[in-house]
């Protein structure tokens, strides 16, 4: 699919309230009707019209709270004709699909297991045909930007054009702060492949602690991101499932007031560049570190071969005129004589520790 996705501009979704940023909240899971409808309250309470709660739970292994299942849907049912929210809830097969459609989910959403699996988005896909309804596609758990641009054009092919992606981080076997890296580049990459798209920011999951739930709300704020989706629970410490992560509806306020809008471009246009060079910066900082290695390697050989034919390390005609043969070079691509005077010292230097090592030997 070579041609731009025509996606609905989220002014047009026809929400209660498209100001920036929409929120969606409410608990991981649904676990009890009361738990259901007194988070709901609360967060009525405190200005928010889209409410989230997962019914069947991807849990990492067997034998733990997987949700409660389709009765989950008649709570959320109440939560719509009692607090005017919208609901919405995770599907994960064709089965979710139409029980959620039958019990009237206002928004649907795919979850990072889910989008990272063609198979299953096709299905949900075919299962969504002819039906005007949001729908919003969690990254796959692993940094596949195509991957996650196909789950959307496989639900955009299917009729659906309310759109949106949720930015919740990518796993990763190394050890880090957050419980899934943000990889900011990644979101900001998927937004430029699809320029209508919704853009929600989902802190609860990229963090996996409360406290690290305002830090990534702004970072998100401040990339133009449209919302986010933050989960919340009335008694957080006793969630049957993401517990470290939720917060109250009262905290949820107290950070949403703490975070500061900025305004769109030019602001937030720069950000996104500067999110951008910063990508580049580190591309190139891994090119330079491998021809600095190449360059080493070299240098050995010069040992060895200095070393069987009994010269010097230090040959200091041929440095002279390798410094001043890079300085000119420098010069002509705008680099300070003294930053590649010294730069170039460095790398002699090290250059020489090298061969002395194999000189030693
Ligand atoms: C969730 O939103 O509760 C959830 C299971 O999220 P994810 O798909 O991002 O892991
Ligand atoms: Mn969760």
């Amino acid at each position: 699919m070579s041609t731009e996705l025509n996606i609905t501009e989220l002014k047009n979704w026809g929400l209660p309230n498209s100001d920036k940023p929409i929120v969606i909240s409410g608990p991981c899971s649904a676990e009890t009707e009361e738990q259901v409808l007194e988070t709901a309250r609360q967060l009525k309470k405190i200005g928010v019209t889209i409410y989230r709660a997962g019914i069947w739970k991807p849990r990492t292994k067997p034998g733990s709270f997987e949700g409660v299942g389709s009765k989950g849907l008649k709570w959320l049912k109440k939560v719509k004709t009692e607090t005017g929210m919208l609901v919405s809830t995770e599907v994960a097969n064709v089965k979710h699909v139409y029980e959620a459609l039958r019990s009237g989910i206002d928004i649907i959403w795919i979850g990072a297991r889910t989008s990272a699996n063609p198979f299953a988005m096709q299905e949900i896909a075919d299962a969504l045909e002819g039906v005007d309804i949001p729908v919003l596609i969690k990254n796959p758990v692993n940094p596949d930007v195509d991957l996650w641009e196909g789950a959307v054009q496989r639900i955009y092919k299917a009729g659906i054009r309310k759109i949106g992606v949720i930015h919740r981080g990518f796993s990763s076997y190394e050890h880090s702060i957050y419980r899934n890296i943000p990889q900011w580049q990644l979101a900001i990459d998927i937004k430029r492949r699809l320029p209508n798209i919704v853009m929600i920011n989902d802190p609860s999951h990229i963090g996996g602690k409360r406290e690290l739930i305002q830090p990534i709300s702004q970072k998100a704020m401040d990339l133009n991101f449209d919302g986010l989706m933050i989960e919340s629970h009335i008694d957080p410490d006793n969630a049957w499932s993401d517990a470290k992560q939720q917060i109250t509806p009262e905290t949820l306020n107290i950070m949403l007031e703490s975070i500061v809008i900025r305004d769109v471009s030019p602001d937030n246009a720069s950000l996104d560049t500067l999110e951008n060079l910063r990508h580049k910066i580190d591309k190139i900082d891994d090119e330079l570190m491998d021809l600095l290695q190449q360059r080493m390697k070299v240098s050995v050989n010069i040992g060895n071969y200095k070393k069987e034919n009994n010269m010097t390390i230090l040959q200091q005609g041929r440095w002279s005129s390798l410094l001043q043969n890079h300085k000119n070079k420098g010069r002509k691509r705008d680099l300070s004589e003294d930053f590649i005077s010294k730069v170039y010292k460095a790398i002699h230097q090290e250059s020489i520790n090298k061969q002395t090592e194999v000189m030693n030997a």
